[in-house]
């Protein structure tokens, strides 16, 4: 088995051409902070890095749609994305970016060893090319109708209507975006990676956890909606990937590889090398400042055999991260491949998608904002509803409920009477106590003291939580760290520690011993998840704030020899706020911002509706022959989405219509259904089907489509006018 001596970690590069949501917090980077905090409390070296990804042609795009640089764009966010994580504190060992010259020579080094190595083919292809630019098209650069639902915006990578993946000559009428004119085809050469021929080490890389014939991973370990993603694209059969693009924004091809002009590194071959590339930086950044560290230190954590590599990204990075980087790592040489790569699914928002072009979404920039000095409940919320396994939601009042009946109510509660009670009761000294004070229910001889049996039990409690760390269940982590604050609540509860006092002033001592025990644990094992209000208790008990330098481990080590967290003797502080109450303003406030946009949306929708058509004259419109008839029926035309082949009964003849309707309307529920036709609109053939006539449908806003039809009782072949 593989046991690591270093980790490195890594979150998802964030795409620097739109702001960050909760959505991506709870996706690549709280998992991963939470993760690595630990590994760090539990003694472990552990690298984290992150940085902004800031190449590929959407940020060209956004650039020249807003009229400025790409330059101008990836600084603009990448500022605010680092700002963003560290107010959200996100531990990050360095925050890097792609733009930077080390990436940059990194990447290109990269890939010149790949074609040194003869693992890149070249080939010729045909590609749309925008003449009146004068350059070739990124699929994103390339509208037009999807081939799969007729939606007239589809990008040439993807239809965002039907989700369909496309490539840009699947579209129907294709236009350049940057200057409205048809593209042409033209040939190009370019540099893939020939995935097809890695298929059997990547299904036993994925599917056996092996590497070279030899154990490298547990994959029992690997989440199964990844290997699940992963083993349906190797059943699909891979196919080699285009490594290059032409564009004028990216690391350029290396000038010594001959036909390199115009040329940029593919961004998904260039943002995950942005973890090696961050990996450098901090190691030179370290060797700056610290005389004994090594910029080459960064090598250890890449191509030592007892590191260990983990990705943590969505879903919809899985492919890039478990097959085509460890493609490209493994036909490199010399470096790691992932170990794990735990993505997690999407966080939906009020009952919708997240949608950053629709502006549904909690905004971080925003939340920070709004909420500043509440980092820790939006991380609670987000562990707590984190998709692990599945899609999750956020809702506003879920996140109040959780904040002031568990945040509030349970933990922030047991705190502070642990306190309050200790100031009062010992002027703030842990108090020593008798071993030998017995309480009810453990009072044999011979048997552990009571004080003995609760340090067991708290133990036991903080063994499991970390068990659950360890195997990145972190939903399951939290709860047991909350079940702990809530058995502090119970135990003081039971006990009553306020009523015995004057009565029983030594089992008093014991309790609150005990009380101040948990208190201690909580600062610690609640570190992880929220490292702001870890900070405040320990600066109630009077404690350091936690080094991350293995605590955690101390504190187990401690426990387990029966010592004390807190010795009696010390000297805490005073009581202080953890946590204050949301009031229902405040959501609704929320909720009110979010549906505004709503609201947006349906002003712009009525405005979007069609223009009314210029006047036409009576005599032309009494030359359109409408008809009453009856649909008798109906199938699909094969190979196509949207059209039916209908029969329709005009009374005096029965006609062929071909209709696009069949998303909308299944066809055997259609039939005997009445229709009025436009009975005398010349005959058209679509799809090898000859059309005579055309049924009158009415859409709404949101696309619905139904009959516009004479009632039921009417005969067929009617005039309509
Ligand atoms: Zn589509």
């Amino acid at each position: 088995m593989h046991i690591p001596e270093r980790y490195l970690v890594t979150s998802a590069l964030p795409y620097a051409n739109g702001p960050l949501h909760v959505g991506h917090l709870a996706g690549a980077y709280l998992p991963a902070d939470v993760y690595v905090r630990f590994l760090r409390l539990m003694g472990k070296d552990v690298l984290f890095v992150c940085g902004s990804d800031e190449h590929g042609a959407a940020i060209t795009l956004k650039a020249r749609k807003e009229g400025i640089s790409p330059r101008e764009i990836v600084d603009k966010y990448h500022s605010q994305f680092a700002e963003t994580f560290e107010k959200i504190g996100m531990s990050f060992d360095i925050y890097h970016r792609t733009s930077s010259e080390l990436h940059h020579r990194t990447s290109a080094d990269f890939f010149k060893t790949l074609y040194e190595k003869g693992e890149l083919t070249e080939r010729e292809s045909e590609q749309y090319y925008d003449s009146e630019a004068g350059q070739f098209l990124a699929d994103r650069y390339i509208k037009g109708e999807c081939p799969k639902c007729s939606f007239d915006e589809a990008y040439g990578d993807q239809c965002e209507n039907c989700g369909a993946t496309l490539s840009p000559t699947d579209l129907i009428n294709p236009v350049s975006t940057l200057t409205d004119s048809t593209p042409v085809l033209k040939k190009t050469r370019h540099w893939y990676l020939p995935l097809d021929k890695y298929e059997d080490w990547l299904r036993a890389y994925i599917s056996e956890g092996e590497l070279d014939g030899k154990e490298h991973h547990d994959p029992s370990l690997w989440k199964n909606h990844v290997l699940g993603q992963c083993k349906s694209w190797i059943d699909g059969g891979l196919e080699p990937r285009a490594m290059t693009r032409d564009l004028d924004w990216g690391v350029g091809v290396p000038a010594e590889i001959p036909g390199s002009e115009g040329k940029k590194l593919y961004v998904w071959l260039d943002a995950p090398i942005g973890y090696i590339s961050a990996t450098r930086q901090w190691a030179i950044n370290r060797a700056k400042n610290e005389p004994e560290a090594d910029p080459e230190d960064w090598k250890k954590y890449w191509m030592d055999e007892k590191s260990c590599l983990i990705h943590f990204i969505g879903k919809d990075n899985i492919v890039f991260h478990c097959l085509i980087f460890p493609a490209i790592l493994k036909r490199h040489g010399g470096y790691l491949l992932p170990h794990n790569v735990p993505a997690n699914q999407f966080m939906n928002l009020e009952g919708r998608k997240i949608s950053t072009s629709r502006n549904w979404a909690v905004w971080m920039k925003d939340y920070l904002e709004r909420w500043d000095g509440m980092e820790d409940s939006l991380r609670y919320y987000c562990v707590k509803n984190m998709p692990e396994q599945r899609d999750s939601e956020f809702t506003w009042k879920g996140f109040q409920q959780s904040h002031n009946n568990e945040l509030v109510n349970n933990l922030a509660n047991f705190v502070n009477r642990v306190i309050v009670l200790t100031n009062k009761y010992y002027d703030g000294v842990v108090p020593d106590f008798d071993e030998n004070t017995l309480l009810e229910g453990n009072d044999e001889l011979g048997m552990p003291s009571y004080h003995e049996v609760e340090i067991m039990d708290l133990f036991d409690r903080l063994d499991s939580l970390c068990e659950s760390l360890r195997s990145c269940e972190l939903r399951n982590a939290l709860k047991k760290f909350m079940e702990l604050s809530a058995y502090g609540n119970q135990f003081l509860q039971n006990h009553q520690p306020w009523k015995l006092q004057k009565e029983d002033p030594e089992t008093v001592k014991v309790i609150m011993n005990v009380g101040l025990q948990v208190v201690c644990a909580l600062s610690i094992a609640m570190h992880p998840f929220m490292p702001f209000g870890s900070a405040k208790i320990r600066k109630m008990l009077n404690l350091s704030p936690l080094r991350e330098e293995g605590d955690f481990l101390t504190a187990l080590d401690q426990l387990s020899e029966g010592e004390l967290l807190l010795k009696s003797g010390h000297q805490i502080g005073k009581a202080e706020h953890l946590f204050t109450r949301i009031p229902d303003e405040k959501i609704e406030r929320e909720l009110e911002l979010l549906q505004n946009t709503g609201e947006e949306k349906q002003e712009k929708k009525e405005q979007d509706r069609p223009k009314l058509k210029e006047n036409i004259d009576f005599d032309s419109f009494v030359k359109l022959d409408l008809r009453t008839g009856t649909i008798v029926a109906a199938e699909k035309i094969p190979k196509t989405d949207k059209l039916l082949k209908l029969e329709v009964d005009l009374g005096f003849e029965k006609r062929t219509i071909v209709s696009g309707i069949a998303e909308l309307h299944e066809p055997k529920k259609i039939v005997g259904q009445k229709v009025t036709v436009v009975a005398n609109l010349a005959p058209k053939k679509l799809r090898g089907v000859e059309s005579r006539g055309m049924i009158l449908m009415a859409e709404d806003d949101n696309g619905r489509l139904e009959f516009v039809a004479p009632p039921k009782d009417f005969e067929n072949g009617f005039a309509v006018g």
